[in-house]
């Protein structure tokens, strides 16, 4: 558990929660700030910062909790699809560090909207930016 992290404190217990899935390594509830209606977060009980920190076990685990809390929106909330967010880093919009992944539902009159207008890529940027990553 690492000091002054509110994830970790809801871990164990000292500040409440409206937990809605939980096993031996991860943890689900709701998100106090909710995008759409059963917007979730899940959470590996073990504290790491971000996605960059996090064990691969953590991370796997994490992930499978996220996929079940998903079919479980679909079914209970009916939601018509599910986006899986995670923000690593304050450049991607990360506020809480401790590893998370945002469930949310999604509905097709919901109103939320991609916060950018996918542009078609530069042939020759998008070859140097691969080329960079490989
Ligand atoms: P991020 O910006 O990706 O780090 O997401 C952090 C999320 O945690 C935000 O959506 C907050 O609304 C949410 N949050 C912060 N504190 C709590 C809390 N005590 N219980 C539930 N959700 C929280
Ligand atoms: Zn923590």
């Amino acid at each position: 558990m690492a000091d002054d992290c509110i994830f970790c404190k809801i871990v164990a217990g000292e500040i409440p929660a409206e937990v809605v899935q939980e096993d031996e390594h991860a943890l689900a509830f709701m998100d106090l700030n909710p995008w759409t209606r059963g917007h979730a977060l899940v959470i590996p009980r073990n504290h790491s910062s971000d996605l960059l920190e996090v064990s691969d076990d953590d991370l796997a685990r994490t992930a499978a909790a996220a996929k079940r809390l998903a079919a479980r929106m679909k079914e209970r909330l009916d939601a018509d699809g599910i986006n899986l967010l995670n923000a690593c880093g304050p450049a991607a919009w990360q506020t809480v560090f401790h590893f998370h992944v945002h469930v949310i539902p999604r509905y097709e009159d919901d109103p939320l909207q991609l916060p950018t207008r996918p542009q078609e890529a530069d042939e020759e940027e998008l070859a140097a930016v691969a080329g960079e990553l490989r």
